[in-house]
């Protein structure tokens, strides 16, 4: 076949970059538990930096095919961050306006990304969390039904949907369907649902395990606790094999750790996450049982560089 050089379509699309995450070892943290493997999912390897990135492109699209966003009509939700970069990432991709609601004490970082990406602002009160940007988003939408596609990360199907047609069979395929226990946190929920639905189908006998923040006021950035937040529609309690409470201190020891002692530089929703993680090894080695723990690294480091733990230690 003879084809032009202009006509040859090369290199790759950005939103082609989203998924297929490495899966890195974690060897320093079980290095005193033989027969204990704890895997994370390197999500800061997506082109928005974080895990949202697969919800936020699963809802987009899904909303593209429906004709219910484009060049008149924009996507707005309430986010207090990653969803965000997610959402503004495409938008600029994509062609569509996007409108963000977060408290206005989200860090000077996050801040930067949304706009570098193009995308509109609107601020709400740090002290109503992220309640407060809900209510804010749901009212502007019912102002203005024709100006906006309300995206709700927080009851869209397609939120855990994107959990369980793609990180559930990236770890499945990853471990060679060795994974014994599978770790998230709980912000919207959609990554622990829509993982937890798919690994459960390939093999119930995975362990399925979330994490969440042990109190209302924590530093778990993306993280909800959810006896005392607005419960996301999408939460799915039954499915849990157990649930476990994490410190923020405990995060911030072990960000620290994974820098110093691996190099790897998460975020602290992910330093829980191993927390968690570490937990649940120690308890299998002590039964004497080998386990392939597999969790989600949601994002790097790189966004939360200005907390102060970091120069702790
Ligand atoms: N960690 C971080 C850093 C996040 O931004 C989020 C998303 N809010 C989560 C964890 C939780 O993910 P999910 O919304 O899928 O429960």
């Amino acid at each position: 076949m003879t084809t032009t050089l202009g006509s040859t379509i090369l290199g790759t699309s950005i939103l082609d970059r989203i998924g297929n995450t490495p899966l890195v070892r974690l060897d320093e943290i079980t290095a005193h538990l033989p027969g204990i493997q704890i895997l994370g999912k390197a999500e800061w390897a997506n082109p928005g930096g974080s895990v949202k990135d697969r919800a936020a492109s699963s809802i987009v699209l899904d909303a593209q095919r429906k004709g219910l966003i484009g060049p008149t009509k924009g996507l707005i939700d309430a986010t207090s961050g990653n969803t965000g970069i997610a959402y503004a990432m495409l938008g600029a991709a994509l062609g569509f306006e996007v409108t963000l609601c977060m408290p206005s004490n989200v860090s000077p970082e996050r801040k930067r990304y949304v706009s570098a990406y193009g995308a509109k602002l609107v601020w709400t009160n740090p002290a109503d969390g992220s309640d407060g940007a809900i209510r804010k988003a749901r009212e502007l939408v019912a102002a203005e039904p024709d100006r906006y596609f309300y995206a709700d990360q927080y009851s869209n199907e397609n939120n855990w949907l994107a959990h369980y047609r793609t990180t559930a069979p990236e770890i499945w395929e990853q471990t060679q369907g060795r994974v014994t226990h599978f770790v998230a946190g709980l912000g919207t929920s959609g990554t622990f649902v829509g993982t937890t639905r798919k690994l459960k189908e390939l093999n119930p006998a995975i362990q399925c395990i979330s994490m969440q923040p042990d109190s209302p006021f924590n530093g778990l950035e993306g993280l909800k606790h959810m006896a005392t937040a607005i419960v996301p529609k999408i939460y799915d309690a039954t499915i849990a094999d157990q649930n476990i409470p994490m410190e923020t201190e405990r995060a911030y020891a072990m960000a620290l750790r994974l820098g110093r002692r691996s190099g790897i530089l998460v975020g602290v929703s992910a330093a829980a996450a191993v927390c968690t993680c570490l937990d649940i090894a120690e308890r299998e080695a002590a039964a004497g049982r080998e386990a392939v723990i597999v969790t989600i690294l949601c994002d790097s480091a790189e966004k939360y560089m200005s907390e102060r733990f970091w120069q702790e230690g």
